[in-house]
């Protein structure tokens, strides 16, 4: 097999907000370093981080404080966040923000008096978010963007990474990849490597992530044989557009901030329903809102499309126009007028709370192997609050970008791959190549109606046995379908093939992690163990890769900061 070997001292895999932030600390922390940025497409085009919408949160302003950004971060997680992980978070994005602004050249939308502009989001008790516009992504992958290009660090862009290589002691030797233009394997040997390659839930029927995140991150890490956590928490956002099949745009986020401004929400029978779920009304957590319209769809009254209404008009149609114009143009391309009008919406996979375990500073329990971004797990527990996302790729991929020269220093030297395990992957990769030309878009069709019916916004243990029945099925009929053996170069059929591989594999442990957790937590709601729980007693789920197949287990929340029941804050500011 033509195999090209490469050699970097820190390798990244990723280029979303993770990604790009280590690489521009890792170079500032060690400028002598070898830094390589891997990434699925091409540098500031793909992944999530790209298509944030309404923006970041962080507490600036005065009657806001960390500890306040920090109690929501737990109760909107349910108290299953790793507590040093969130208040790492709610802390750093201070810092980070100021340098996005300050170093990056990022400009965010400000008040009239010059200090930075905070928006109402969901699940929050201050208007804590801060964005440019409602394109708040743009403006932060753009400049990153423009930071990574002045500097000496190389991109392989489009290149797949598709399996962590350790050496024969266990620790990271480097990383297989696949050259997408090529087709061809290469292998890059490096000191250190960060996965930040995104999570991204794009196995349900509606989904919001960019089409290069298929959870291939994650399935590389599972089959080193990582602990993964709270793998059963798969964000829904509620105001997905509900365009019809036939457009990719179904399944693309209306953003939260529509409810914060005072969006509300109709059923097929053009009544406001969340009085009936919530007294946050529209305003209560992802979860919450989703299930309502979750359980108005399952009771029948719906729209055309077989979702619910958001309505914006009584807001006045031009000031919707004025705050939401990414919003707007995007329905007016779907056909809908949301200044004036009504949007069909649904619950659609958004975010991925679970991940690999880590420590504060982003080491994993492999040697060499750091994590940051959605891949990385424990931040939200079983909820992420809008506007907590971007602040977490960009917190902990700055951390990360921190420690691994500092890693590096200490632990220098490149390991030998296991040579075995190295070709054994690059069978793996080439399977499809075997077997005979099938349908992979009528199986992937078949994942994503069984995990939106079977393991979705409401589960119970007969519906995530008949999903785990599936993907076994699904599976098993992937790995006897072929792709033509014609060119490797661009061959995009290999790739979806290679995509609905880690798509099963992730399925799976999310649905076992479903079957485990029997009460419910923020995203993970079990209609057959409706209530919390002992939140004093709280545990996470934590997956790992055994020979037999996947172990699950369960341990502690430690409460290092807070206990539930109490809290931070002092008495007259909670009562706010
Ligand atoms: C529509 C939308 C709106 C959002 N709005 C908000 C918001 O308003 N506020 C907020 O806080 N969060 C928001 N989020 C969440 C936020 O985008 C993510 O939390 C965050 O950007 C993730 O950053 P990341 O660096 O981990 O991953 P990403 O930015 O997704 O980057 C992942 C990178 O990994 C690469 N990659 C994937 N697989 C491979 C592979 N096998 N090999 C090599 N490279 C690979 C991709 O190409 C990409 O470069 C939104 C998400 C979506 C989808």
């Amino acid at each position: 097999m033509d195999l090209e070997h490469l050699k970097t001292d820190l390798l990244i895999l990723g280029a979303g907000g993770a990604g790009l932030f280590a690489a521009l600390h890792a170079q500032k922390a060690d400028p002598d370093l070898d830094i390589t940025i891997v990434s699925k497409g091409l540098l500031g085009k793909c992944g999530c981080t790209r298509m944030v919408q309404g923006g970041y949160n962080v507490a600036l302003n005065p009657g806001d404080s960390v500890e306040r950004h920090f109690m929501d971060t737990i109760e909107g997680g349910k108290w299953l966040p790793h507590q040093e992980l969130a208040w790492t978070l709610v802390t750093k994005a201070i810092e980070r923000v100021q340098e996005l602004e300050n170093e990056i050249g990022c400009f965010f939308d400000r008040n009239p008096d010059g200090t930075l502009h905070g928006k109402a989001f969901a699940g929050q008790t201050f208007d804590r978010t801060v964005h440019k516009g409602d394109l708040t992504g743009i403006e932060i992958i753009n400049r990153l963007m423009e930071q990574v290009w002045a500097r000496p660090i190389r991109r392989l862009e489009e290149h797949r990474a598709v399996a962590l290589i350790p050496s024969s002691d266990g620790a990271l030797a480097g990383v297989l990849l696949i050259d997408v233009r090529s087709g061809k394997f290469r292998f890059v040997a490096a000191q250190a490597v960060l996965l930040a390659t995104g999570g991204g839930p794009t196995m349900y029927r509606y989904h919001t992530p960019s089409g290069d995140k298929s959870m291939d991150g994650l399935a590389m890490a599972l089959r080193l044989g990582l602990p993964l956590r709270d793998m059963e928490m798969v964000q829904f956002h509620p105001t997905g557009l509900l365009a019809g099949p036939d457009t990719r745009m179904t399944g693309t986020v209306l953003e939260e901030g529509l409810r914060g401004a005072g969006g509300y929400l109709l059923n097929g029978a053009m009544q406001r329903f969340m009085g009936d779920y919530d007294e946050k009304l529209e305003r209560a957590t992802r979860d919450v809102v989703s299930r309502a319209i979750y359980a108005e769809m399952r009771a029948g009254r719906t729209t055309p499309n077989g979702g619910v209404f958001i309505k914006m008009g009584h807001l006045g149609p031009a000031n919707v126009v004025k705050q939401f114009k990414g919003m707007v143009d995007r329905c007016r391309d779907c056909g809908f007028d949301l200044a004036g009008g009504l949007v069909e919406v649904v619950p659609t996979a958004h975010y991925f709370m679970g991940g690999v375990i880590c420590e504060v500073d982003t080491a994993t329990e492999c040697f060499g192997l750091f994590v940051a971004g959605e891949d990385a797990s424990g931040m939200h527990g079983a909820n992420r609050l809008g506007g907590n996302g971007v602040a977490n790729s960009t917190v902990f991929g700055g951390i990360a970008g921190d420690a691994m020269p500092r890693w590096i220093a200490a632990n220098p030297g490149f390991r030998a791959p296991d040579a075995r395990l190295l070709d054994a992957e690059i069978g793996r990769a080439l399977h499809p190549f075997a077997h005979q030309p099938g349908d992979l878009n009528a199986l992937r069709e078949k994942l994503l109606d069984s995990m939106w019916d079977e393991v979705g916004v409401v589960r119970d243990r007969a519906s995530i046995e008949r999903g785990i029945a599936a993907i076994d099925r699904i599976e098993a009929e992937l790995l006897a379908t072929g792709v033509a053996d014609g060119s490797r170069q661009f061959n995009l059929t290999w790739h979806d093939w290679l995509n609905l591989r880690s798509l099963c594999e992730i399925s799976r442990v999310i649905a076992l992690a479903a079957l485990k957790r029997e009460n419910s937590r923020g995203a993970h709601f079990r209609s057959d163990f409706p209530e919390p729980g002992d939140l004093a007693t709280s545990k996470f789920t934590v997956a790992r890769h055994r020979s037999g197949g996947i172990e699950m287990t369960e341990l502690p929340v430690a409460f290092t900061h807070v206990k539930p029941g109490e809290t931070l804050l002092r008495a007259s500011l909670a009562a706010e």
